[in-house]
This record gives C-alpha cells, structure tokens and sequence, in this order.
C-alpha cells in the first residue's frame, strides 16, 4: 500500500524579481508527489489534467515511480494559476486562478489505493477533499494543506474536513484567518479544537513551527542566499514531512520534529530553481546532508 497524494496539476506562469515563465509545471499534486518520491514508494497520485498537458511532465512523474492510475485526462484545459513575486520573496500576489478541468474534477480512488493509510490532501478544494476521504478505507494519517482561497471561499467545507485531518499544514496568514486571531499560539489551539491533532504552521524564510497537544517545536528555515521561485515551497514541504513519515511509520512526537525538519528540506531544494526544477534531480543522499546542515544550525551545547 502506498502513499495517496490528490491535489492540483497546474501549468503556472510565475514572475520573480528574476525571471518569469509561463506553462511552466507546478500543482499542488504536483510538487508533493516529487518530494514524497524521494523516501519510500508507491507515490500515488490522484488528480486531473486537461489534453494541453505535455507528456513530457507525465514521463517526468513516471520516473520518479508516481503512480498516475488515479490521474484523469479531460477534454479541455489544464488548472492554470499565475503568481507574482515582490522584491520581499514572501509576498506573492495571485494573478489568476483559472481551475477549467478543475471545475467538473471528481476524484475517482481506484480501487488499489483505497486501503493506503497514509493520505496526504494537496492544497484544492476542501468539497473535493471531502470527497477522497469518503472514498478510503480506513487511514491512519491524513495531512491535509490549504490557503486563503478555500479559506474565504469555502470555510464551511473546510471547518467539515478538518474534524477529519490529522495534520493540517498551512501558514501563518492563513492560521490567522482561519480562526480570527492575531496571535499565533492561541490561534494554534483554536484550530486543533476543530479537529487537526497536529498542527503545523508555515513561516516562510522564518522556518516552521509543530504544534501538539504536548510539544511546540520551532525549526529554523535554511539559510539561503538565493531564492530562485518561492513557488511549490509549502507543498513540497508536505511531501518531505508526508513521505517521511510514511518510510518511517513512526508518529512519535520525536519523529514528527525530523519529519519537519525532512519537509523544510525539500521546501529549500525546491525554491533553488525554477518550477519543479529543484526537485528533479535529487539523492536521498543529497537529502540528509541538508537535513544534518538543518540539525547543525540548530544545535547548541548547553551553557553553566
Ligand atoms: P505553494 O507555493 O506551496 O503555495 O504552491 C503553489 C502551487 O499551488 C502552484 O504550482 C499552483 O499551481 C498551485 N495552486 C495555487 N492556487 C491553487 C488553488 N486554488 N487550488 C489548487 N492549487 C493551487
């Protein structure tokens, strides 16, 4: 049994104070299929894409051993979303967010990944999350992501789906809008009080907090020097902490600190390049040297 991945395959067109690109791969699916790949397999993907969607991208999924059975092609075009970038990397307008075969997606389980415990909801819309959830039998692990478009849009059906998650990852804006609460430890609470045993919140270059009913464990974000494309960061984020869980099946408190440690990993591999570029062409090797670098910048030896 595998590790089940539903979200969106995008064509995105990104501008950075750098560059910009159009048509270039991205998706929620997308990036956390390919950080998951790296830890332990089956990766399987559900998702859709419309028929303007390159086969090169398909083979590049495919090489990375995702299983694309769950993946449907539609008449018409793929979700297109673009994004703009500020001089402060943190700060990203949306520019569009045109869903097309998105607006009539119902993702269909096939039968061989129903009984995957281990399930990872990228970030589109919570009905069609919802829906995943109904179709599996019985997983252990649910880690669900979103963003401030299903949180303004579709509250009620994302309030329904969090009783479900166990993990949910999102980032500081979005928890402060969820719950209407500027500061962030209590709204922490507020959102586990809905339903996620564990939370997660996203801070950019300032790294990533993990709350528990027992633990808040702060990791740094890597100190880099250049951020190529913020873009696919968070979810490739959720594919490093999902996929090393699912290797490791330990749920520990300790395993969930280097499970975030693991996500902060590839979310740094991830802005190095454009689009999905940074994720391509990784060792597992590769990986747990950042993952010590992460340990080292962190660690202190305790004082008198
Ligand atoms: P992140 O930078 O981690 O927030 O992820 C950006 C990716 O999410 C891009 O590749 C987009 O194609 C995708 N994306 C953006 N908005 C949405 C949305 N409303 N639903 C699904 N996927 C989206």
């Amino acid at each position: 049994m595998g590790l089940l991945i539903v979200g969106s395959l995008a064509l995105d067109t990104v501008i950075t104070p750098f560059d910009k690109v159009e048509g270039a791969l991205g998706g929620s699916a997308t990036y956390i299929s390919l950080a998951a790949s790296y830890f332990s397999g089956p990766v399987e993907l559900v998702g859709v894409v419309g028929n303007d969607f390159p086969d090169e991208y398909v083979r590049m999924l495919e090489d990375h051993g995702v299983d694309l059975e769950g993946l449907q092609k539609e008449e018409g075009k793929t979700f297109r979303w673009g994004g703009k970038y500020h001089y402060d990397l943190n700060v990203r307008d949306t520019l569009f967010t045109d869903l097309n075969v998105f607006e009539k997606f119902d993702p269909v389980i096939p039968e061989k990944f129903k009984k995957s415990k281990y399930v990872c909801l990228g970030n589109i819309d919570p009905t069609l999350q919802l829906k995943v959830l109904e179709q599996m039998i019985e997983p252990q692990l649910v880690v669900c992501d979103t963003m401030n478009y299903w949180i303004e849009g579709k509250k009620e059906e994302l309030l329904q789906l969090l009783k479900r998650v166990d993990v949910l990852i999102i980032n500081d804006s979005e928890t402060r809008l969820l719950v209407q609460e500027p500061n962030l430890i209590k709204a922490s609470k507020m959102i586990m009080d809905l339903g996620p045993q564990t939370l997660i919140i996203k801070k950019g270059e300032h790294g990533a907090m993990l709350f528990t009913d027992e633990t808040i464990f702060s990791a740094p974000a890597y100190p880099m020097e250049m951020i190529y494309d913020p873009t696919g960061a968070g979810d490739s984020f959720a594919g490093g902490f999902t996929g090393y869980l699912f290797k490791t099946r330990d749920l520990s408190p300790n395993n969930l600190k280097s499970a975030v440690i693991y996500g902060s990993s590839m979310a740094s591999f991830c802005v190095e390049k454009f689009s999905t570029k940074g994720l391509e062409e990784l060792s597992y090797l590769q990986i747990q040297d950042r993952y010590r670098e992460f340990l080292n910048i962190s660690r202190i030896d305790e004082t008198e």
